[in-house]
């Protein structure tokens, strides 16, 4: 098995540590704090996007499980462990969900062993999610994934690191044509809007990572084509099907958000 621990390397910023820094975990280097702090001083709502994006994500994962008899998950793009992860909270409806995590990283790829050692349900796949055959081929991914039933793909945060030219609507279409019908996409992507933090957040993560692609709402559902886009469509992560009714500010819709809470879209689709 390969090391992935030796190509770690912790001068250059990576998309999951940063991310996991602005969740307040504990698996990042200086450098990734360093760009964390640059996005929580030039963009404040970081912290808040990236807690609604899961809040989201675990709200989806519920519904899914609870309402449909979905019991295996491929999860692209899946980050460092954190809090309720798609397994923890499969697991905790339904126990013998299974959950194949995605990713490239290499830090995700040492705690992905860490969690296979605690959950024989999980399995971690270090293959490109802009190949998804080689996800969908992986030996992993046969031995936990039944092709033959109804599966739940995840697009968290995802999508937007894959640029026009990769084609993402492929990708998506990918998995559209080789799973069986009555399997659910979930999506959440950053979302392009009329306003200069908008435009700013773009900036910087194009220029920390060298890439990304915010998209309007129009085109991320375009990614879904040919997928039966469940209510409410694609929304700000806040508003999509939120527990906290009580909170004043969603009856009062997408006006009543922040800046940066609307600057992250979520949604959920049904293969017909
Ligand atoms: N899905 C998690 C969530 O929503 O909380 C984590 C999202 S994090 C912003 C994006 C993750 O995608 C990172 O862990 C990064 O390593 C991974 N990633 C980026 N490009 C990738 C690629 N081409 N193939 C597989 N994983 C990739």
């Amino acid at each position: 098995m390969t090391d992935h621990r030796s190509s770690i390397d912790p001068s250059r910023p990576s998309i999951a540590r940063v991310y996991d820094y602005l969740l307040g975990g504990k698996d990042n280097y200086a450098v990734d704090r360093e760009i964390g702090d640059v996005f929580k001083r030039d963009l404040p709502g970081s912290v808040a996007i990236a807690f609604a994006n899961r809040a989201a994500l675990i709200r989806a994962v519920g519904e899914i499980v609870t309402t449909t008899g979905i019991r295996q998950f491929i999860d692209l793009g899946s980050g460092l462990p954190t809090t309720d992860n798609v397994h923890q909270v499969a697991q905790r409806h339904a126990p013998e969900s299974r959950v194949v995590y995605v990713d490239i990283d290499p830090q995700v790829l040492v705690h992905g062993r860490a969690l296979l050692e605690e959950n024989d349900r999980t399995r971690v796949v270090p293959v490109d999610v802009r190949n998804p055959e080689g996800i969908l081929t992986h030996p992993d991914t046969l031995e936990l994934i039944d092709p033959t039933r109804p599966v739940a793909v995840v697009f968290s945060a995802i999508l937007h690191h894959v640029n026009d030219e990769e084609d993402p609507a492929g990708i998506v279409r990918y998995w559209r044509d080789h799973v069986p019908s009555g399997s659910y996409f979930f999506v959440s992507h950053f979302r392009s809007g009329d306003n200069p933090e908008t435009a700013e957040a773009e900036r910087v993560l194009q220029q920390t990572f060298g890439r990304g692609r915010w998209r309007t709402d129009a085109e991320i559902e375009s990614l879904l084509d040919g997928l039966e886009l469940l209510a409410p469509g694609i929304v700000p992560a806040s508003l999509w099907r939120p527990e906290a009714v009580d909170d004043p500010r969603i009856g009062g819709g997408e006006q009543e958000l922040t800046v940066w809470e609307r600057l992250i879209a979520a949604g959920l689709a049904r293969k017909p």
